[in-house]
């Protein structure tokens, strides 16, 4: 018997991303044990391909493949608040004072950013490049981000920076293609994609307001994205 209770779910990316058809829902339910138990044995090899699992198993309504990086992030959280509480104590260096402080952070004041309306249109989302002429580009995704890691462990260098680049150019080729253009690419021309990525990017803000036990002024903390900031048992 199931006893799964699945909630609706506005994501980030308004499924501006990845349009569902007309009436499909997106809902997800906080974890279970089984899911504690696959995040309590992440580790670096395994990381991605377990977030995935997590995912699949907590998502119903989406191919979590599909799901954007932001998404990703915002599924995270949101499981973090649902499945176990929205307060986290944070150790920081109070930006006053410069003592060595610790604060509670309420997850659920974090703010939700949304992705613009503007990636609906193909014209916002090609960049005309001198190095590389006209391109297309689109959001990256849990599978591009899974895809980039194992890049990294087969390739001696370790680095996925370009091939994530690389992922997000539309134009039919392979990734492997598009990075060996990317390497090739005017620098300039390389940071015109990296900044339309940070134009469009989507999820959470991880800025927090604290206030300091010690000089009683109110601070501002940016969290790391690390799975130990938001789950209490890593
Ligand atoms: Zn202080």
């Amino acid at each position: 018997m199931s006893n799964d209770k699945f909630i609706p779910i506005s994501l980030p990316s308004r499924c501006l991303a990845y349009p569902i058809p007309v009436g499909t829902d997106i809902r997800i339910r906080p974890f279970k044990g089984r899911e504690q138990e696959l995040m309590a044995e992440l580790n670096m090899p395994n990381l991605s391909k377990r977030l995935l699992t997590i995912l699949e198993n907590v998502f119903q309504g989406i191919d979590v493949r599909k799901l954007t990086v932001g998404d990703a992030e915002y599924a995270m959280i949101w499981e973090a608040i649902n499945s176990y509480s929205n307060k986290r104590s944070i150790n920081l260096i109070c930006g006053q004072c410069e003592k060595s402080i610790t604060v509670e952070i309420d997850l659920m004041l974090l703010e939700k950013i949304e992705l613009s309306d503007e990636y609906k249109d193909v014209a916002n989302r090609t960049l005309n490049l001198s190095s590389l002429g006209e391109i297309e580009l689109r959001l990256l995704t849990l599978q591009d981000d899974i895809n980039a890691f194992e890049f990294s462990q087969l390739s001696k260098d370790a680095s996925s920076y370009l091939y994530s680049y690389a992922s997000s150019i539309v134009n039919g080729k392979d990734v492997l293609a598009n990075r060996e253009m990317l390497e090739e690419a005017d620098a300039k021309d390389l940071q015109k994609i990296v900044e339309w990525h940070q134009k469009y990017k989507h999820g959470v803000d991880l800025t927090s307001k604290y206030v300091c036990p010690l000089c009683k002024k109110e601070g501002f903390v940016h969290l790391p994205f690390r799975l130990a900031t938001f789950f209490p048992f890593l």
